[in-house]
């Protein structure tokens, strides 16, 4: 049997030309095609702003400082996530304090936030788990009454948007990572979306040592005196990273459509195979199809992904609660049965192959050998 990967990328033609124009342009680091990227993502999210970084980690980090976060600090969040979202917190020197996730979907349950609030809690971040967003209006009602801010772990979702909001739109900042296997890809990087404009004014510097001027400034107005106003930190977008993601932008909605058949295609493949759940689409939401993830019995979950890969059908976990994982259970004391819904779809998921060119064939494979797997 041919192979069938987890993921692969589908950087092209397009993308291989782009990036000759940046090797022919004089600024490899941050300069004009950074600029003509994050434009093209702010009017593509529809908000003010967007800043093209290093990773989604780093912007959450510094989306959590500029919001003052520090020391002595909470915040909230969900143990359904890649374990960056709290390593974020972390690093920004507070403590994440989880709340358990949604049964049906895996994202926060924003009716359980209330309970964790605390003198200490600063922010909420939402994370919107394989690419469904999190109900935003529920959540941004909760950070009103509280007096919180909202940095969104946008990872899985730039397509997304529930109610009619995207990501960023109800929130401080939404972060976005282009990871190698994000459904926007240069390898590594990232970058935020904002509406606020002073917030702006602290973001820019501060993911750019707290500098006020540019190399790609100097370039253009030669050698002036700049400061250093605030501290901040070395995460900035390149050039490179900037050409290979702007086609992406360009076709960002074919290649959703495209995605969301491959969705459909495992939606109908899967039916009717017995002890096979799939996460809950709530209404009125446009899912982003970052990941196309089942849910099993807990006692076969090891026993699917092992028999998959010896089929040689690629799937990973996402994830394993990450409050039960050796640090933060070493550092907070977290036991088993804390937050039984994140537990559960950590015990139970498994994500299946899924990417751009994933053929029809290829997702009856897959949905053949589950069905042959689990009988
Ligand atoms: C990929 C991912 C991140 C980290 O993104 P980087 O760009 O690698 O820093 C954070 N949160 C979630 C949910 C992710 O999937």
């Amino acid at each position: 049997m041919s192979r069938i990967p987890f993921y692969l990328h589908n950087l092209g033609d397009e993308e291989i030309e782009s990036i000759t124009r940046a090797l022919r342009g004089e600024i490899l680091t941050t300069g004009d095609i950074v600029k003509e990227f994050e434009s093209a993502m702010a009017a593509y999210l529809r908000q003010q702003h967007f800043l093209g970084m290093s990773s989604c980690t780093a912007a959450l980090h510094i989306s959590l400082k500029s919001l003052g976060i520090g020391e002595g600090d909470e915040v909230i969040t969900t143990p359904m996530t890649f374990i960056a979202t709290a390593t974020a917190i972390i690093e920004a020197g507070a403590k994440p304090v989880f709340v358990d996730v949604e049964a049906d979907t895996g994202n926060i349950d924003a009716d359980k936030i209330a309970a964790a609030v605390t003198d200490r809690t600063k922010a909420i971040v939402p994370v919107h788990l394989y690419g469904l967003m999190c109900d935003m209006k529920k959540i941004r009602a909760i950070a009103d009454r509280f007096q919180l801010g909202i940095v969104e772990d946008s990872a899985h979702c730039v397509e997304g948007e529930r109610d009619g909001v995207k990501p960023g739109q109800l929130a401080d900042t939404a972060c976005f990572s282009f990871y190698a296997t994000k459904n926007l890809t240069c390898g590594e990087g990232g970058g935020l979306v904002t509406n606020n404009n002073e917030l702006m004014k602290i973001l820019r510097p501060m993911h750019l040592h707290g500098m006020t001027k540019t190399a790609a400034d100097r370039q253009k107005e030669g050698y002036k005196h700049w400061d250093m106003v605030d501290f901040g930190w070395k995460c900035n977008m390149s050039n490179l990273q900037a050409a290979l993601l702007l086609p992406q932008v360009r076709k960002i909605e074919q290649t959703l459509s495209r995605r969301e058949q491959i969705a459909q295609c495992y939606i109908a493949g899967l039916q009717g195979i017995k002890g096979v759940q799939i996460p809950h689409l709530p209404k009125n939401t446009r899912h982003a199809r970052h990941l196309f993830p089942i849910w099993v019995d807990a006692t076969k979950r090891d026993y699917v992904v092992n028999e998959l890969q010896k089929r040689n059908i690629g799937v990973v976990v996402n994830y394993r609660a990450i409050h039960l994982l050796s640090y933060f259970k070493n550092k907070y004391g977290f036991r088993e049965g804390t937050f039984v819904n994140a537990e559960n779809i950590g015990n139970r998921t498994l994500s299946l192959p899924f990417y751009n060119e994933m053929s029809e064939d290829s997702v009856v494979l897959v949905c053949d050998a589950i069905r042959r797997i689990l009988k």
